[in-house]
């Protein structure tokens, strides 16, 4: 019937199949096996199809050509001039079959069929294709996930958002078509029976804030009001638009029940009408609680779990400022958010199971309330510091730009290409082409030039990232503003930015040290009433460990030893009072290695020791001493490839839906130690920070930010007698049965460098 079916291979699979896969062109093993997808390629369709429960047999495979591109590289990409010819054949058997979703594999798939602006990977797109209604949704094609390095990605971020892609599938397919929802602007009589009509009936409630400013720009003092969008879930394809000149005069009943996405800055901004909102279910976090390997964001919710179309193009025109859109165009892009939110909430809300839930529930829906009102509040910063600081590094740097300047002959240092062109190039280094921190350590004696550009890049990132950038965020209140994302790090970890206040180096890290541990200096407390604290779990992931693998002699190890010299002293097999300083450091380093899945080859090659060595040290550590963590460690690589995801005390799961070599089952049972521990210990921080925001706020004392293992409090002088013991009680406390206490060293001063050891006794008024 269609010329090209003479030369080639058509689709195949089941006539009434809902699914209709297209890839690009058979390749060797389909032209012999008479159908498409059975070569490697079809391997990995197969066990992402697997790990969705979805069976080949009812689904329906074909490609853009039917032919094996033979010119050219192999398997190469089809021309239009190839595809172009076989369309007719491809339109006939989407008519046929008529599925209810197609699945284009890689871009060029996707190019046939989507025409529009809004060509975004993962989401779902309402065709008709001709008078045949149907969903369309692209991925990567399987070989890019078997391809080291296509598309400029890594294999495993490939791999990770084809799993989600098809682990969606069995739920999208019978997705409704997303009707243009209307709304109703409100007058105050309205806009107030519904609020009351909520707080009655405690009907949750969507909610969305429209403002000028991005979200991550949000504070207390610049951000307007558009307006609000409120739709009670049931409301289906409503909403109830409530303008700003309303606000103030409405009340607001504190018990109503919310859902927001992200609401931190919603609460925020409402805050500053003097409005206060409980947030309680969030869509972001919900999100985040069922599926830590993906992004977040409302709209790609709404476009991935929903349907939702690309509302968002509408307000494209007005990006700089959203309140200069027509009201029309504003209220409908407001009201779309609140719409989408509750249909990605009844979407998510029902694939949520009981542990994470509980995570959730306790952690993280508090937390975001608690962090809101953090944020808000701000951090202080000593701009006498931050000139100081300046004035010591800043004719530093100039002096070095000018010497380098003259070495190099004015290259741009700053510019990879550049820099690796003069090492490689004109200085004739062995290597190449990398130009990172590593690689110029390892220069470093062969010429003055490596020491003077690591000194270069150092002052350059401490004066433009952490001086400038951290200047650039302070808002008109004078204040920073950090904005925490609870969100952020699969580890459960959470994140900051503007600044990105986790990473800022401190007097006891790596990357700070006596020197540059300077520059947490800048951070002072709010007023001459009150002191910094921060308190800091001592050797905590260690002892998470300890209570993840049940190993007792751990514990006691920990409870009652220098934990790094000990481990020293255990892997060297000598007391620990004769240990030399190089050993007992490398103690210190072992230790850190616990949770990197080293196996004795790896720490052979880690400390840089024969393979030998490495194995005894490895037989005195994990064999003789602690083997119950050493079974753990085994374990959590038992259940990533047997089950797929490991789980937290507190119910965080960490997922692994699929592994498909040595090395990507490498890093995932390196995460599947590391992450869980980790997880456990922010639980235990945050836990702590949900239950001392609320007590230190009656003592006009604060939390400023939320670190892994620590936290930084804005603590009032009067009552450091009181405050200081809580906050020591509390943090200790085990937050869960199968968790221990955990030590905590609280350091107290004026600024956030220079902290000293905190004694009641002392006066700090
Ligand atoms: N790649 C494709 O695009 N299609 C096949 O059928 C096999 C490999």
């Amino acid at each position: 019937m269609f010329e090209c079916h003479n030369y080639g291979i058509t689709g195949y699979g089941s006539a009434s199949a809902e699914i209709m896969f297209i890839g690009m062109a058979p390749a060797k093993n389909e032209m012999q096996d008479g159908k498409p997808f059975t070569g490697p390629s079809g391997k990995l369709l197969d066990s992402l199809l697997a790990a969705t429960k979805i069976k080949r047999e009812d689904v329906y495979t074909t490609n853009l050509i039917c032919w094996r591109t033979m010119d050219g590289p192999r398997n190469r990409d089809p021309y239009p001039t190839e595809i172009a010819p076989c369309a007719p054949r491809l339109l006939n058997e989407i008519l046929t079959i008529k599925p209810k979703l197609i699945v284009g594999l890689g871009d060029l798939v996707a190019e046939q069929f989507i025409t529009t602006r809004s060509f975004s990977r993962s989401a779902l797109h309402r065709l008709d294709i001709a008078g045949h209604e149907c969903w369309f949704m692209f991925t990567y094609h399987p070989a890019a996930a078997l391809r080291e390095g296509s598309e400029g990605k890594d294999k495993y971020i490939i791999t990770n958002t084809m799993c989600n892609d098809f682990l969606k599938l069995a739920d999208v397919v019978n997705t409704p078509v997303f009707d243009k929802p209307s709304y109703t602007v409100a007058n105050l009589a309205e806009a107030q029976s519904l609020l009351a009509w909520l707080s009655e009936f405690q009907v949750l409630a969507n909610i969305d804030v429209e403002t000028g400013v991005d979200e991550d720009e949000i504070d207390n003092t610049n951000s307007k009001i558009g307006c609000i969008s409120i739709t009670p879930l049931g409301f289906e394809n409503k909403s109830i638009i409530i303008q700003e000149e309303l606000i103030k005069a409405l009340r607001w009943h504190e018990n109503i029940r919310w859902i927001t996405h992200y609401g931190l800055f919603d609460k925020q901004v409402l805050k500053n009408y003097g409005v206060e909102i409980t947030i309680h279910e969030d869509t972001c976090l919900l999100d985040y609680n069922i599926n830590e390997n993906r992004l977040h964001k409302v709209k790609n919710c709404g476009h991935e779990f929903v349907g939702a179309p690309f509302y968002e193009d509408a307000m494209k025109p007005y990006k700089k400022n959203f309140l200069a859109a027509p009201d029309p165009v504003l209220h409908l892009y407001n009201t779309y958010d609140t719409v989408v939110g509750n249909r990605v909430f009844k979407y998510l809300r029902k694939k949520q199971e009981p542990g994470p839930r509980n995570v959730y529930e306790k952690i993280l829906i508090p937390a975001a309330n608690v962090f809101a009102e953090i944020q808000h509040r701000g951090i202080n910063i000593s701009k006498d510091n931050m000139r100081n600081l300046l004035k010591l590094w800043y004719p530093e740097l100039q002096a070095l730009t000018a010497e380098l300047d003259e070495m190099t002959g004015g290259i741009n240092l700053n510019s990879n290409p550049q820099l690796s062109h003069y090492v490689y190039k004109v200085l004739r280094m062995p290597g190449g082409p990398s130009v990172d921190k590593q690689d110029i350590l390892r220069l470093a004696s062969a010429n003055p030039f490596f020491n003077k550009l690591s000194r270069y890049r150092k002052l350059s990132k401490m004066i433009g990232t952490y001086i400038v950038g951290i200047y650039d965020d302070i808002k008109e209140d004078g204040l920073l503003h950090p904005v925490i994302l609870l969100h952020g790090a699969a580890t459960g970890r959470p994140s900051y930015v503007n600044p990105p206040s986790q990473t800022l180096p401190g007097p006891n890290s790596r990357e700070g040290g006596e020197e540059f541990g300077e520059i947490r200096s800048i951070f002072v407390p709010m007023d001459e009433d009150h002191i910094l604290c921060e308190a800091d779990y001592q050797r905590g992931e260690f002892y998470t460990a300890a209570a993840h693998s049940n190993d007792k002699a751990m514990l006691y190890d920990l409870r009652t030893t220098d934990f790094h010299a000990n481990s020293a002293s255990i892997l060297f097999n000598i007391p620990i009072d004769k240990l030399s300083g190089p050993q007992r450091s490398t103690g210190k380093a072992w230790n850190f290695r616990m949770f990197y899945a080293l196996d004795h080859f790896g720490a052979a090659q880690h400390f840089n020791i024969h393979p030998e060595i490495a194995k005894e040290w490895h037989e005195n550590f994990y064999k003789h001493k602690y083997f119950k963590f050493a079974e753990w460690r085994l374990l959590q690589k038992e259940l990533i490839k047997t089950v797929g995801e490991v789980t937290t005390f507190h119910g965080r799961v960490r997922h692994f839906p699929l592994i498909l070599s040595y090395k990507m089952l490498k890093r995932c049972w390196r995460q599947a130690i590391n992450d869980p521990i980790q997880a456990d210990l922010v639980d235990n921080t945050l836990l702590s920070a949900i239950e001392l925001h609320y007590f230190l706020k009656e003592f006009d004392s604060y939390i400023l930010l939320e670190g892994h293992d620590s936290i930084l409090f804005d603590l009032h002088r009067d009552h450091l007698q009181t405050t200081i013991p809580v906050i020591q009680e509390v943090m200790s406390r085990s937050k869960h049965e199968r968790m221990p206490i955990i030590p905590v060293d609280i350091k107290i001063g004026n600024d956030w460098t220079n902290l000293k050891e905190y004694h009641p006794e002392l006066v700090y008024a």
